[in-house]
C-alpha cells in the first residue's frame, strides 16, 4: 500500500508537516538521513535554539524583504505567538532576550526539540532514521521513493531536506537535483549567515574581542572605481550594498557575530568579494563631530591622562589601543598631546575604519543557505509545487534566507506546518 504523504528530512520543517500531516489521518512516514532527528535545533543559537524572534507575522515577512510575501500564508497558519504556543504547550518555557530572540527558559535546545518529537510521537507518523531519500520518481498516480534500503510508493511528498550549509549535519543540498529533475528552476545557491575572512593583519592579534554595537556597511567599488586598481581601496569611489547594527566579534580567520552574518549575503553574493570593503563605525551612538568636540574637551580638562583613559568605555581597550597605532598614535600618549589633526584621524578610525574583505568561510560554516527552489513555481497557499501535482516543498530548501534571530526557524516551522495541512 502506498503511503499518503512521505516527508523527506526531519528537520524543523520535515518535524512539523510531518506531525501535521499523521495528525489529519494521513498514513505519513517521515525519513531522515541522520540516525536522529533535528541535528541543527540541537546545534542553533550555541546550542541554546532561537526559535523565533518577538514580533508579529508582518514583521517576520518584512525581515525576509520582498521574497518575504511568499510567508504570508505559513504566517497566518503558525504564527511567531503560535510557535511559542506550540512549544510551551509540550511543557518548554520560553523566554524573550533583549535583542528580541526568543530562547527556551532553560537554555537547552534539546527541550525544544523534544517538544516537536513528543508531537510527532503522538502524531502516529513513522519515523525512519538513518534512511536517506536516493531517488525520487513521479508514477501514473504518485511517486517512487528510493532510499538507502528500500523502494516506497506515495501519493504525495514533502520535501524538507534544507539547504546545503554545515553540510557535516547532513544538510548537503540533496533536493535540488529532484527539483530540477521535477522541472523546477533553481535559484543558485550560496552561504548567507556566514562568517567573513579578510586580509587585513591587523584582526587576528584581535581575536575573541566583542564589540555590543557595531554599524557596519559592505562597500563595492563603483564601476569606473573597479577599474582602477591602482588606488587605495578607502579612497575608492564606493556604492554601499547592505549596513546593519549589531553585536561583532573578531576572530583568528576575520569577522563574525550576528551584525557580521547579516551582511554577509552581500558578500557571497557578490562577483568579486576581495573588491569589498566592510566600514566599521565602532561607535554608532556617536556622531563623528560630537565624539571629537568630546575628545577635545575631556582632554583640555585632563590633560594629563593618558588619551585611552579619556576614550569612550563602550569601546574593548584591545580593540581602542589598535585603532589609535592605526592612526599614528601611541597608545600612551597623553590626552594634551594630541593634535587636532590625530584626534580627527583617531575618530575616524573609531567611526569608519574600512576592513578589506577576503571572503567567507563557505558553506562549511554558513547558518543559511541563499537559493534554492524558485518561490515562483510553489503555491505560497499550500506549498505544493505548482509544476508537479503531490509534490509539496518546504522549508530552506526554498529560495528564502532570513536575518539572524529566529527568523529563519520561523520560516521553516511554518511552511512545514502548511505543507503538513495541505497534503
Ligand atoms: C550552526 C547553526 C546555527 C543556527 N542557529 C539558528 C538559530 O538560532 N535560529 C534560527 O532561526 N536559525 C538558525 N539556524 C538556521 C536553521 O537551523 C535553519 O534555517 C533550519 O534548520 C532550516 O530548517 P529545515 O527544516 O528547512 O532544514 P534542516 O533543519 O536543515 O533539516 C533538513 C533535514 O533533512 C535531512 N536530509 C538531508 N538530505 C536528506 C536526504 N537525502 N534524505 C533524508 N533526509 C535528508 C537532514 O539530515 C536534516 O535533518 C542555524 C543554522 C546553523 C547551521
Amino acid at each position: 500500500v502506498p503511503w499518503d504523504v512521505v516527508v523527506v528530512g526531519a528537520g524543523a520543517a520535515g518535524l512539523v508537516a510531518a506531525e501535521r500531516a499523521a495528525t489529519r489521518g494521513r498514513r505519513t512516514l517521515l525519513l531522515e538521513k541522520n540516525n536522529k532527528p533535528g541535528i541543527k535545533i540541537l546545534m542553533s543559537g550555541g546550542t541554546r535554539c532561537n526559535l523565533t524572534h518577538a514580533v508579529d507575522r508582518r514583521a517576520i515577512v518584512e525581515a525576509f524583504g520582498p521574497p518575504g510575501r511568499f510567508l504570508h500564508s505559513a504566517l497566518a497558519a503558525l504564527s511567531p505567538s503560535d510557535l511559542v504556543e506550540l512549544v510551551e504547550g509540550e511543557g518548554v518555557l520560553t523566554k524573550v532576550e533583549a535583542t528580541g530572540k526568543i530562547f527556551p527558559v532553560s537554555d537547552k535546545a534539546t527541550d525544544v526539540l523534544r517538544a516537536f518529537t513528543n508531537r510527532l510521537g503522538r502524531s502516529g507518523a513513522t519515523l525512519a532514521l538513518a534512511e536517506p531519500l536516493v531517488e525520487l520518481e513521479r508514477t501514473a498516480d504518485g511517486f517512487r521513493l528510493i532510499t538507502s534500503s528500500r523502494v516506497l510508493e506515495a501519493r504525495t511528498v514533502v520535501i524538507t531536506v534544507g539547504g546545503q550549509s554545515y553540510p557535516g549535519c547532513g544538510t548537503t543540498g540533496d533536493g535540488y537535483a529532484w527539483a530540477a529533475r521535477m522541472g523546477h528552476t533553481l535559484v543558485p545557491s550560496r552561504p548567507a549567515l556566514v562568517p567573513v575572512t579578510t586580509s587585513a593583519g591587523w584582526i587576528q592579534p584581535l581575536q575573541g574581542v566583542t564589540i555590543p554595537d557595531v554599524a557596519v556597511r559592505v562597500l563595492a567599488p563603483t564601476p569606473e572605481a573597479a577599474n582602477d586598481e591602482g588606488q587605495p581601496a578607502a579612497a575608492r569611489k564606493s556604492i554601499c550594498l547592505d549596513s546593519r547594527r549589531g553585536s561583532f566579534l573578531l576572530t583568528h580567520f576575520g569577522l563574525s557575530g550576528p551584525v557580521v552574518l547579516d551582511v554577509s549575503r552581500a558578500v557571497t553574493g557578490h562577483s568579486r568579494p576581495q573588491s569589498l570593503l566592510l566600514e566599521c563605525d565602532f561607535l554608532p551612538a556617536i556622531a563623528a563631530p560630537i565624539l571629537e568636540e568630546r575628545l577635545r574637551a575631556a582632554a583640555a580638562a585632563a590633560g594629563k591622562k593618558q588619551l585611552l583613559a579619556i576614550l569612550p568605555e563602550e569601546l574593548p581597550r584591545r580593540l581602542t589601543e589598535t585603532l589609535m597605532l592605526r592612526a599614528g598614535l601611541a597608545p600612551e600618549s597623553k590626552a594634551a598631546e594630541v593634535s587636532k589633526v590625530a584626534r580627527a584621524k583617531l575618530v575616524h578610525a573609531i567611526k569608519a575604519t574600512a576592513i578589506p574583505v577576503h571572503g567567507t568561510r563557505g558553506f562549511k560554516k554558513a547558518e543559511v543557505t541563499a537559493g534554492g527552489v524558485t518561490l515562483d513555481e510553489v503555491d505560497s497557499r499550500t506549498m505544493q509545487s505548482k509544476l508537479v501535482p503531490g509534490l509539496y516543498w518546504a522549508g530552506e530548501v526554498l529560495d528564502l534566507d532570513g536575518p539572524i534571530g529566529g527568523y529563519n526557524f520561523q520560516a521553516a516551522f511554518s511552511t512545514g506546518w502548511l505543507a503538513g495541512e495541505s497534503v
